[in-house]
């Protein structure tokens, strides 16, 4: 090929194979599994397409900056046998005459540039360094400490170096692709001027209008089916609220609702016809003022001709509904009926519908929890910068409710969970998070015990249940082993355990339950022969309370309990706890891998009441009332209020307006999702929410009043 450059004609050598003239490399023909960081044609070779490495951590590796090169500062250069140690000391007195720098200053007087140069190296300068074997220093480029270690890491056999080296690293961005996850190959294939990884890093709306314009592209042509496919799905997932995620998200990243609804955009791309959807609560996560357009989507399937069940606690999609059923009237077994069935309207006149109650406006969530004023006590996170947010700084009161919401992906996460509790636990719990990007954190010393309440199982095999968690099952073992039966048979507490061998069913090692093998249907668990599911042997059966075993006792529920228990005050203390956070109706020995998400998240609460002092603590939820009816969202807050009053320090994320309008104090972050949020929106009290301009929580608090 000639080209003009300059009125000079030059000649250009281009190639129509998959080769280079220069160089003579070839490449494979491309197909689509070559753009695929699934696959391995298409993956980086580095990361396998993972984009994110283990890679050691400065400030995991430094811990006190008044340390000298000398005196171990970079603490995981001194894991290593004798002989490498050697070696390496070797090293770091040979850096030390040639950069040079004293091994005994301080690592925060060093300079910036020596500091630099030690952990990653210059491949600039030259130094003599020992190598790896043989004696004499030849002339070489300084990789850097970390680089050594990773040598060391990827190459060691001994597997307690290699989990000692492990907690000075952390997952970070792959160097080889940047995080792009694909191969170099596959990076340089550009369409209209984006490569694969550009496109994916697109939100949705702009994906969606660089598909459009594809139409008109020549090279594109060919494959205008798949583009106009790619244009249909991306105008759904726009519709269904999920424009502010990128292509590349990580689908395990996604909340529940989040993934749902990304599936609800695929069925509605298919256009199918006579099918019956169920969706399980799909407006989890999803930000008030986005609820209508999922609404609108829902609709969208039914009026294709498409029957559609939802199960579901909001609002807005309760009075959406063509038809509403409501089952109850309780949980667990007070509930199994129907209590309502017909219009939304028809559950609002309903004399004991308790939706019908909140529908209509005759119960509410007001007042549960008085509000407290605020004091000048404050945590206060300064400068943070991570992932979306614009240099926050953010104020949260001490001894007081805080509510911090925001459409699905503003910051708020990022800001409560990835930076202040991350700090928080580093701090007083030890952990070896890494907090977000923040230039730091006021008044977190006034927070002395830290305590994240999430919605995860208390335990995930049978042998944990309520009665096991709270300590009850302790306090039953002691009851037990007093009567008289027990004392004459020299029974201790531990007989009356199944976990031990001495009470419990040996046939089933105190399961209940036994593994059935099935030949091709695979394994069944059925009751254990022995003691049919009772757990204990007989001789420890047959010493009885009230006339119950043990067994039978782990069979009552929480109420029942409260009543057989009501002379022993410590019992009786923690069963009237766990009635009060509304878990009356569960069974004290219900597996722990049988309880929903909102009954293990207040299990926990329950138990942390059974503290008494709670100042200097701090509690972060995020969004405990994730599938939880207004009659336990009422229980919730009043939990909540409990926890306040006795000195603890609350922070909530939280979207569902009346825990807003309960909160003692408000952050909204936002205004939109990812890189058009991020900003404090607004902080003071919820009614100042209502008039705050440009607030999508305040429209939607308004919308709904
Ligand atoms: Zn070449
Ligand atoms: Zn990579
Ligand atoms: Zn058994």
């Amino acid at each position: 090929m000639l080209a003009e450059k300059d009125g000079r004609w030059e000649e250009h050598v281009l190639s129509l194979h998959l080769a280079c003239e220069h160089c003579g490399e070839t490449y494979e023909p491309i197909s689509p599994r070559a753009l695929s960081h699934n696959h391995p044609e298409g993956a980086c070779p580095d990361c396998g397409g993972l984009g994110r490495q283990m890679r050691f951590q400065e400030s995991l590796s430094i811990r006190d900056e008044s340390l000298s090169i000398h005196d171990g500062v970079v603490k995981p250069w001194k894991c290593a046998t004798r002989k490498t140690l050697i070696r390496r000391n070797a090293i770091t007195r040979a850096l030390a005459e040639q950069v040079p720098f004293d091994l005994k200053t301080p690592w925060r007087d060093l300079p910036k540039a020596v500091r630099e140069l030690l952990l990653h190296g210059d491949p600039k300068r030259k130094f003599l360094l020992p190598p790896p074997k043989g004696r004499k220093p030849v002339e070489t480029a300084w990789t850097g400490m970390f680089t050594e270690l990773e040598h060391a890491y990827r190459t060691t056999t001994g597997e307690s170096l290699r989990q000692r080296l492990l907690q000075f690293q952390a997952g970070s961005v792959c160097a080889g692709c940047q995080g792009r996850r694909l191969s170099p190959t596959a990076l340089s294939l550009r369409l209209n001027g984006k490569t694969m990884a550009e496109f994916l890093a697109m939100t949705i709306p702009a994906a969606l209008e660089f598909t459009k314009q594809l139409a008109t592209h020549p090279g594109v042509m060919p494959a205008e089916e798949a583009r106009r496919g790619l244009e249909q799905r991306l105008a759904f997932l726009n519709d269904a609220g999920l424009n502010y995620l990128t292509l590349d998200r990580e689908c395990s990243s996604l909340s529940g609702g989040e993934a749902q609804r990304v599936r609800l955009a695929t069925q509605l791309g298919l256009g199918l016809v006579g099918v019956t959807y169920v969706l399980d609560e799909p407006s989890i996560g999803l930000h008030p003022s986005d609820h209508q357009r999922l609404i609108g989507s829902i609709r969208g399937l039914r009026d294709l001709g498409n029957t559609v069940l939802v199960v579901e606690h909001d609002r807005d999609m309760m009075l959406a509904a063509d038809h509403l059923i409501e089952m109850g009237p309780g949980a667990g077994i007070d509930g199994g009926r129907i209590v309502f069935e017909g219009t939304p309207k028809a559950c609002g006149a309903h004399a004991t519908s308790r939706t019908g109650a909140y529908l209509s406006g005759r119960a509410t969530l007001e007042g549960i929890v008085k509000r407290k004023p605020i004091g000048k006590a404050a945590i206060t996170v300064k400068g943070a910068t991570e992932n979306n947010l614009k240099n926050v700084t953010a104020s949260f009161p001490i001894g007081a409710l805080t509510v911090v919401c925001g459409v699905s992906g503003s910051g708020k996460s990022t800001l409560a969970i990835d930076i202040l509790s991350a700090a928080t636990a580093r701090k007083i719990n030890g952990a070896k998070f890494v907090p977000g990007r923040h230039a730091g954190i006021d008044g977190l010393e006034q927070i002395t015990a830290f305590t994240a309440v999430d919605q995860e199982p208390i335990g995930r095999t049978p042998r944990s249940n309520p009665a096991t968690f709270t300590g009850i099952m302790d306090l039953m073992r002691e009851l037990w082993a007093a009567l008289p039966l027990a004392k004459a048979r020299g029974y201790g507490p531990g007989r009356f355990s199944f976990n031990v061998r001495g009470g419990r069913c040996e046939t089933c090692s105190g399961e209940g339950s036994v593994a059935l093998d099935m030949q091709f249907l695979g394994e069944t668990f059925v009751d254990c022969p022995s003691c049919a599911g009772r757990r204990f042997n007989r001789e420890t059966l047959e010493v009885r309370f009230k006339g119950l075993s043990i067994a039978d006792a782990l069979g009552l529920s929480v109420n029942e309990a409260a009543e057989v228990f009501r002379a022993q005050p410590k019992l009786a203390e923690k069963l009237r706890t766990l009635a009060e956070v509304g878990l009356g109706y569960l069974k004290l020995g219900q597996a722990a891998n049988t309880l929903s998400g909102g009954e293990a998240q207040r299990l926990k609460l329950a138990s942390e009441l059974a503290r008494r002092d709670h100042s200097g603590r701090l509690y972060v939820l995020d969004e405990p009332t994730t599938g939880l009816h207004w009659d336990d969202i009422a229980k919730l807050l009043a939990l909540l209020g409990r926890l306040r009053d006795a000195g603890a320090t609350l922070i909530v994320i939280e979207h569902h307006a009346d825990v807003i309008l309960a909160a003692d104090w408000v952050m909204e972050l936002g205004p939109e999702g990812g890189e058009k949020g991020g900003k404090l929106v607004y902080a003071g009290l919820p009614e100042g929410l209502l008039k705050q301009k440009g607030s999508p929580t305040g429209r939607a608090l308004e919308q709904r009043s």
